[in-house]
Parts: structure tokens; C-alpha cells; sequence
């Protein structure tokens, strides 16, 4: 378990972000001559993680071990951070942009995207599925379109596209070219989701990630790569906390 160190802040200096894929916050690692051990502290305020570790070990190292925590990271996020359910009057983002949900009770119980509302009619113990199946929905169908004109572009052919609510991962892709993506995804920015689609779509061709499957995902993509990842590391930890807690 990590320990709760108080950790000085060193202001004034400006901090790197460090990333793991199985982390769900940014890191900020400080090496200091004075560490014996790894520490590890939650940063409510701007929602990063700070790790303390011995001045000569490898940023890998110690992103590693950091990794090992999830579990623990992940309950002081839940705590910290409060979840967004589906109710009546909130907001959530879709496509990246923020769309208010709305009941009204002799509305269709389908939900209708209505420029910037979401309507769902029906009774209410029913509302927060219906919005979410409405997402996956739209998720389904936009992620499957996506990875078919990826694949196009790369003269190969998707086997399956199906949705999940995986914590850690927003795309797999197997060796029998099934792909799986997080529903969320259509919570984020256009760029973001066709960043994990132009991804997962690259590892048909390359099960790794190597110089080639880099250069074929940046030519599926076609656009800013690093904006597009770096615009899902912001969001992401948000969009794991919607539809939670009703
Ligand atoms: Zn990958």
C-alpha cells in the first residue's frame, strides 16, 4: 500500500505529466534525493496523482509500480471525485459537447437527441437505462461505422465491433480481428474516439507497437495524434465517472 506522505510542494516550477495506460489521472513523479521508497498521494485539487520516488530509479520504474496501486487510486478518485448519474435536469457530454437530459413524461421513451437536450419520456424509475442504452446505441453504431472506414483505408476487414464498459482500456482488439471499445467513448470528442478507433484498427494489421503500426495509425488518423490522445487523457477521468451512482 502506498503511504499518505506529505509531499512540499516546489513552487514556482513547472511539473511534467507522466502517463500509464493503467492509470486513470495523470502522474506527476518527483525524484528526490531524500526518498528511500516509492509514496504515492491522491491531489483532489487537480485531479493528479504525485509520486515520490528514490532520485536515481527510472521514471518507467516507478510509473510501474505506481500502476500496481490502481486499486488503490481508484478509491481515492471515487471518493474525491463524485460520480455523474443520468438525472433529469443534469448535463453530460456527448460528442464533446454538453447536452442536458430531460424527462417528460409523455415524451417517447426512446430517447431523442433534440439539439442541445436529451429527451426521454416514460416513467421515471426507467429514465437512467434508457439514456444509457440510448449511448451504447449510439456508440455501437458510430464506432462500427468508424472502424469500417479505417479498415477500408488499410485494405483489411473488421470481423466484429462490440461494446463493453471496460475501466482501464477504451479499445482491445483480438488476434481474430474482433474489436472492443468502451461505450464511453461516445461521451468524448470526436477526435478522441477516432484516435482509439484509428488504434485498434492499426493493431488488425500490427499486434504490436512498433514503428510500422505508429506510422499506419497516424495515416488511418490523418490528423493531429498527439492533440487527439492528449484531448482523451483530459477527459477520460470525467467520462468514467458518468451514468455512476443512480
Ligand atoms: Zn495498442
Amino acid at each position: 500500500m502506498p503511504g499518505n506522505s506529505n509531499i512540499m510542494s516546489s513552487k514556482g516550477r513547472s511539473e511534467a505529466l507522466s502517463f500509464h495506460r493503467d492509470l486513470p489521472v495523470p502522474v506527476v513523479i518527483r525524484p528526490m534525493r531524500s526518498a528511500r521508497r516509492l509514496r504515492l498521494r491522491f491531489d483532489e485539487i487537480r485531479g493528479v496523482l504525485k509520486l515520490t520516488c528514490p532520485k536515481r530509479m527510472s521514471e518507467r520504474t516507478a510509473l510501474a509500480w505506481a500502476a500496481e496501486q490502481r486499486g488503490w487510486v481508484e478509491a481515492q478518485m471515487a471518493r474525491a471525485m463524485p460520480a455523474e448519474p443520468f438525472l433529469p435536469g443534469s448535463a453530460i457530454p456527448v460528442e464533446g459537447q454538453e447536452v442536458q437530459l430531460t424527462w417528460i413524461e409523455a415524451e417517447a421513451r426512446t430517447p431523442r437527441l433534440v439539439g442541445q437536450e436529451l429527451v426521454c419520456g416514460g416513467p421515471r424509475e426507467a429514465f437512467s437505462k434508457r439514456i444509457e442504452s440510448f449511448l451504447r446505441r449510439h456508440a455501437l453504431t458510430t464506432l462500427s461505422r468508424e472502424a469500417a472506414e479505417f479498415a477500408g483505408k488499410a485494405g483489411v476487414a473488421v470481423r466484429a465491433v462490440s461494446i463493453g464498459d471496460a475501466s482501464t482500456r477504451w479499445g482491445s482488439c483480438s488476434a481474430e480481428r474482433r474489436i472492443r471499445f468502451s461505450w464511453r467513448l461516445i461521451l468524448a470528442p470526436p477526435e478522441a474516439r477516432r484516435y482509439v478507433v484509428a488504434h485498434e484498427v492499426a493493431h488488425l494489421v500490427h499486434l504490436n507497437h512498433g514503428s510500422r503500426f505508429k506510422a499506419l495509425e497516424a495515416k488511418l488518423f490523418d490528423g493531429d495524434i498527439d492533440a487527439a490522445r492528449a484531448s482523451l487523457r483530459l477527459v477520460g477521468p470525467r467520462l468514467k465517472r458518468i451514468g455512476r451512482g443512480s
